[in-house]
């Protein structure tokens, strides 16, 4: 997976990108990583950037050259066009679907807004994804594409340790990931739970499993509308939702 990142902040997403697991990926070779400054490719003598909004209004907009010359300047070294992301409180909000179909891709090019935005021309020109990390705003699209970038590597064959490790997370099938425990065994009078001391895979399986459907229950049911659940899994989950409706009850009585 080869990344490049159009933005006026270069030494943010090389900072941001170059450390931990993401770090380590990029020095295997596993990822790669460009990012292009946008004044690099302004033709006013001043460098500039941006300008105000015809119509008038608050702040500044990027302006349409320095970002169409940039991106033809990568688009020159590529087999085929690539996929164009702008980062966008308008765009659809970023999911582990979206991040898995992207993965599949060789070359991504991520454009980063600042300021009140891009001229739309630009945008109109070269985009073909707009891509929103929440509906919040702010104030460049830097950590938006950085958020993009590392959830989309973890997803590359080889950037984690174990390949198991992304393929049993949350929002996989639709679930949130079941609790997870490590030493000692007993922390502040908290024990662990014991099947997971048994050694016993299956009996271990079953219970993450059911937890798993336990917490996507009582934190995000609406995912549960999109989980493949069978009769067992349908069953589980009504007997939560009747201990649920019970210990409601207790407490309204209280
Ligand atoms: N005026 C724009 C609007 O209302 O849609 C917001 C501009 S924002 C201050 C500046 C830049 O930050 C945007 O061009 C975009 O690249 C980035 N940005 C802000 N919020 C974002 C979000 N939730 N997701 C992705 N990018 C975001």
């Amino acid at each position: 997976m080869n990344y490049h990142v159009l933005t006026l902040f270069p030494e943010m997403i090389e900072q941001g990108m170059n450390t931990s697991i993401i770090g380590r990926a990029i020095e295997q070779g596993l990822l790669s990583l460009e990012a292009v400054n946008i004044r690099d490719y302004s033709t006013n003598k001043h460098h500039k950037v941006d300008d105000y909004p015809y119509g008038g209004g608050a702040g500044m907009v990027m302006q349409a050259q320095p970002i169409y010359d940039a991106y033809c300047a990568l688009e020159k070294k590529m087999e085929k066009k690539p996929r164009v992301i702008y980062l966008t409180p308008q765009g659809r909000t970023f999911s582990q679907k979206i991040a898995q179909d992207l993965a599949k891709e060789q070359n991504l090019v991520f454009l980063c807004g600042h300021y009140e935005g891009i001229d739309e021309r630009v945008l109109e020109e070269i985009v073909t994804d707009y891509v929103s990390i929440g509906d919040y705003v702010l104030t460049g699209g830097e950590l938006p594409a950085m958020v993009m970038m590392d959830t989309i590597s973890r997803l590359i064959p080889g950037v984690l340790n174990n390949e198991d490790s992304a393929e049993y997370e949350s929002f996989q099938n639709s679930l949130l990931e079941h609790p997870q425990y490590s030493r000692p065994e007993v922390w502040k009078d908290k024990r662990v739970p014991e099947v997971l001391l048994s050694g016993h895979h299956e009996k271990i399986a079953q219970w993450r499993h059911e937890q798993s459907l336990e917490r996507t229950f009582l934190r995000r049911p609406d995912l549960l509308e999109k989980a493949p659940l069978d009769k067992k899994d349908k069953k589980y989950i009504e007997q939560i939702a009747a201990n649920q409706a019970i210990s409601d009850e207790n407490v309204t009585e209280e």
